[in-house]
């Protein structure tokens, strides 16, 4: 089993669906940091969602998928870019506690303020272009059903989804309804074979995705059906974290407070959230860093956005 996200389509039905099972990826997640089973179980299926809904978008980017808690969970974070290179993290509460048993409701929206937020960041930004972010409320009871409430609100698209995740393997399916267009008999034809080819998926439970690969859940459930595979494509593991962006992030922050962070500190440690990176800023260092700034801004002709 390797990680695979497969893209295929209906002869006769007009739905898009796409499947994927992200195992080496996932472990590499976990492999930095250990979550509560539950916490885990939203983060993989996360990861799934943002693989199928980056393939689907035929945007190049990044798909930054958020999920705000009000719980004992504070940030679920998965970003995918177009070439299926996956990175997440998880952001805990002090001394939260999580019961094996917790609900997407008890991790997240126990005050019924949790949010769930798409950000699309393009990969080459014009100077001035900013990421394109929708943020609605956590309307749902699964990861699932709170991407499909969303999709419904901004694309107008009926989308639907199956994820599950363990610690070992998270899979994911995605159906999508195509516009009507002159080739089949009637819109209400369309209907009729979306929610067949719907309620077939939903024979689907999480403990046979969860067991099953990915070709032959795809075989279990549309044998009957004339299905279209495309060329398969492999989401892996990656971090974009670098020295340079850490060390932008820290020049945002402004020389007064980095200064009096110096002082109480003597050296700034970060750590990436999601690969664990380690990135030191001593005294010389940041000063290097608004020094470089200034000279930058000296020898770059004005309007040029310096990454
Ligand atoms: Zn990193």
């Amino acid at each position: 089993m390797s990680d695979t996200l497969q893209r295929f389509m209906f002869d006769s039905s007009p739905v898009r669906g796409e499947l994927v099972e992200i195992s080496d990826a996932w472990q590499q997640v976990q492999a930095r940091r250990t979550y509560p089973a539950p916490v885990a179980t939203v983060l993989g299926e996360m990861m799934s969602a943002a693989a199928l809904l980056s393939a689907n978008l035929k945007f190049n980017g990044a798909i930054i998928m958020q999920i705000h808690g009000d719980g004992p969970v504070q940030l679920l974070v998965v970003e995918c870019d177009s070439s299926l290179r996956l990175r997440a993290t998880a952001k805990l509460a002090q001394d939260a506690v999580i019961a094996d048993d917790a609900s997407l409701h008890d991790l997240v929206n126990l005050h019924g303020h949790g949010r769930f937020a798409i950000t699309l960041d393009p990969a080459d930004k014009l100077p001035g272009q900013q990421a394109y972010q929708g943020i609605v409320s956590l309307d749902g009871d699964s990861v699932a059903t709170v991407i499909e409430n969303y999709m419904l609100r901004s694309e107008q698209l009926d989308t639907r989804l199956w994820l599950a995740a363990d610690n070992k393997v998270t899979r994911g399916l995605l159906l999508q309804k195509l516009p009507h267009e002159g080739g089949t008999p009637s819109p209400q034809a369309d209907n009729d074979r979306w929610d067949h080819v719907v309620m077939l998926a939903s024979t689907l439970g999480k403990e046979e995705m969860l067991s099953t690969d990915i070709m032959t859940l795809l075989n279990r459930l549309y044998w009957e059906e004339q299905v279209r595979v495309f060329e398969p494509r492999k989401p892996s593991f990656h971090c974009g974290c670098s020295r340079e962006k850490v060390g932008n992030m820290l020049k945002m922050l402004g020389r007064e407070e980095i200064e009096s962070a110096l002082a109480d500190l003597g050296e700034l440690d970060i750590d990436c959230d999601f690969c664990g990176q380690k990135y030191a800023f001593d005294a010389v260092d940041c000063a290097q860093l608004f020094t470089t700034d200034m000279l930058a801004d000296a020898v770059q002709p004005p309007g040029r956005q310096q990454h």
